[in-house]
């Protein structure tokens, strides 16, 4: 039900993670989690309370990494449980994702990969995209390539986030389900919606259904579904604190 991502060169991403998760929490929820961008992958997710995710997740160690990203999950397929809970990974670990939405055609692309051989760990809609973005990279595309080629082949109402093991950027993208795009000093945020990085950031740039989005260390990319660039605007957030 919410999606935060974050970017960066001076603060370490999960704590920007776990109080952007915080920020969401009025959204509702049943479970939550989050995936860094470490090589490899350190993803940890827990049904229930943010406090049991936070519980599980050994802040101490998971310093330096700046790359990651979180979600807080109302399920719509599968029941609320550690395995349902996003995010979900690829079968070799390369690949990890967040979505909010459902995917209208996953059962035939789950039929479809798993008599491809994939041996599937949830019962969520959600987990095809990982597994679609998997194959692709093992044909050789690069992450960006493979994650275009995975949203290409589902249909449905979606905000999603992967991040990639050996990378040092988030790729979303969004249709019919809210996606924002942070701009700070010192990285680059993403949020279904502006609370969860509005402690460090006033300044927005709204994806439009149909766009990507790639947010490294030092610069986002907005480019429409053929890949061309999209000019985007910065807006500044009038809150009312
Ligand atoms: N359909 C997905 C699931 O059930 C995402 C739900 C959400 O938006 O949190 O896991």
């Amino acid at each position: 039900c919410g999606i935060v991502g974050y970017v960066g060169t001076e603060r370490d991403a999960i704590d920007v993670l776990l109080d952007g998760l915080s920020g969401l929490e009025y959204r509702g929820y049943d479970s939550a989690g989050v995936a860094l961008a470490s090589d490899p992958l350190d993803v940890y997710k827990r049904e229930g309370e943010l406090s049991a995710l936070e519980s599980a997740v050994p802040v101490k160690d998971l310093r330096g990494p700046a790359c990651g990203i979180g979600h807080t999950r109302w399920s719509t397929h599968g029941p609320p449980s550690d395995r349902n809970a996003h995010p979900h990974a690829d079968e070799s670990n390369r690949v990890a994702v967040v979505h909010n939405g459902i995917i209208e055609n996953y059962q035939s692309l789950r039929d479809e990969l798993s008599a491809d051989g994939v041996a599937f760990t949830s019962e969520t809609d959600t987990e095809v995209v990982p597994h679609l973005i998997g194959r692709a990279l093992e044909e050789g595309r690069s992450p960006e390539a493979a994650f275009r080629a995975a949203i290409d082949r589902i249909e449905g109402s979606y905000a999603i986030a992967a991040v990639f093991a050996d990378s040092d950027a988030i790729y979303a993208t969004r249709q019919a389900s809210p996606l924002v795009l942070g701009v700070g000093d010192d990285g680059y945020h993403l949020a279904s919606d502006a609370p969860a990085f509005v402690e460090y950031t006033d300044r927005v740039v709204y994806l439009e259904d149909g766009q990507f989005a790639r947010l490294e260390p030092d610069a986002i990319a907005v480019t429409d579904a053929n890949g061309t660039p999209v000019e985007t605007t910065v807006e500044t957030l009038e809150w009312d604190a």
